[in-house]
């Protein structure tokens, strides 16, 4: 007997025939002898309709009672679970996240977990019931209320879940079958990962792969909770996240070990925007300037590039979250004199390219790859920035989709049958 974290994402529990469909997919992991903890997102697009609505009564809602009603999506949709399981004859207990022990900090809207303490999840379960947890929510302990852990942080409940329950699996439900080589929308020819190292799936995360939440990956890595990411829609299984030294389950059943590639996956993001300061003089602190001007504005930067100077000054080119690259803008037009540079220019058609794979630390050539495919793909780089285990590039927007089907090929990711891609939303 394992216990069993299972998290269901809203395109999972959209309506009153999902909730059925997921009741039942829980009755059977629990007939099969398992404990089942459950985390719940909130039903279909909930969560974006309560902030419409916010949005509608005031224009900068309070945080404080945005999340008290964000919170309250999730409170539907675990409690119609629990009725749905109740009513196939199986006991089910829902609970909040203050209920279930989810301590955060205090910041609303991105709150971050400080501890978990599932007391009332334990008895429950050892009632033999099972346990159904509103996602995406805690309670702060100084200020006794209610928070939210940011878009998509049901991921981070699940997993927060699995380790202070010390669960034997923390499975994600979505309605993609697991990991690709690539987001298939993109690139028909990826294929599912059987695994993936937690340190390849934080950068694939970060660089653009929606199917889960960095958060939760980071949490997952840090606690070592084992991921196994896999589709409502069908029984197969999914891709598992592999911590540090974690073994993949399906070798500990017998399966020969599998050779790694040395690539895992290629990430696209047509999420980015660059901003170019240029002509900044060229003397000691101006990065340092810029960058805490921007860091102000709360924009979070990712590829940075500085053109070599001849005449004094240079051009600072940098990529930011297109959603920050209004305010970044406007804090540093706002400091202009004080930073001596001479304009500012913005381009948001960019797209980012990122193949990643934690066998380049020891094979050499694996950028030379990328670099030659784009090249007879007749595209353009505009930016490159690395990291031990991955290649990033910018390009054009209308060159991305192109070029990410070149570079998957060059890398020989290409699977045989086209991946299958249900409708919906990756969530
Ligand atoms: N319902 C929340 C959202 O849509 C949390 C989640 O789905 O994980 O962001
Ligand atoms: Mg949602």
């Amino acid at each position: 007997m394992a216990l069993i974290v299972q998290k269901y994402g809203g395109s999972s529990v959209a309506d009153a025939e999902s909730i059925k469909r997921v009741a039942k997919r829980i009755v059977d992991t629990r007939r099969a002898g398992h404990d089942v903890v459950v985390a719940v997102s909130a039903m279909g697009d909930t969560t974006d309709e309560l902030l419409d609505l916010a949005n509608e009564v005031a224009p900068i809602p309070a945080p404080r009672e945005l999340d008290m009603l964000l919170s309250s999506g999730e409170r539907i949709s675990m409690a119609l679970l629990a009725m749905a399981i109740h009513s196939m004859g199986f006991e089910a207990r829902s609970f909040t996240g203050s209920q279930a022990g989810m301590i955060t900090d205090s910041q609303h809207g991105a709150a971050r977990i400080v501890d978990v303490t599932p007391i009332r999840l334990r008895e429950a379960l050892d009632e033999g019931a099972i346990v159904i947890v509103a996602g995406f929510q805690g309670f702060n302990r100084d200020t006794r209320d209610i928070t939210t852990l940011g878009r998509g942080g049901s991921d981070t409940t699940a997993v927060a879940l699995a380790a202070a329950l010390d669960a034997d699996v923390c499975e994600i439900y979505s309605d993609v079958d697991g990991i690709f080589t690539a987001d298939p929308r993109v690139i028909p020819k990826a294929q599912k990962l059987d695994h993936i190292g937690s340190e390849e799936m934080l950068e694939l995360a970060a660089n653009g792969a929606k199917v889960l939440y960095i958060r939760a990956v980071e949490y997952a890595r840090r606690h070592g909770v084992l991921i196994h990411a896999r589709s409502t829609f069908s029984s197969s299984e999914g891709t598992y996240v592999l911590g540090e030294g974690m073994k993949n389950p399906r070798e500990a059943e017998g399966a020969a070990a599998m050779e790694e590639p040395i690539v895992a996956g290629v990430a696209t993001d047509f999420g980015q925007a660059k901003i170019t300061v240029a002509g900044v003089p060229d003397v000691p602190g101006k990065a340092a300037e810029i960058f805490k001007i921007v860091a102000k504005s709360g924009a979070n930067v990712d590829m940075i590039v500085q053109n070599v100077s001849a005449t004094g000054r240079t051009d600072i080119s940098f990529t930011v979250p297109k959603a920050d690259s209004a305010g970044a803008l406007k804090a540093l037009a706002g400091e202009q004199t004080e930073v001596g540079f001479q304009n500012l220019v913005h381009d948001d058609q960019i797209g980012k390219l990122s193949v990643v794979g934690a066998g380049m630390r020891t094979h050499s050539g694996v950028s030379a790859v990328l670099f030659e495919a784009l090249s007879a793909g007749g595209i353009n780089i505009e930016m490159i920035s690395t990291s031990e285990i991955r290649i990033s590039v910018v390009l054009r927007d209308t060159d991305l989709a192109e070029a990410a089907r070149t570079v998957h090929t060059a890398y020989g990711l290409d699977g045989d049958a086209e991946a299958t891609v249900h409708a919906g939303t990756g969530r």
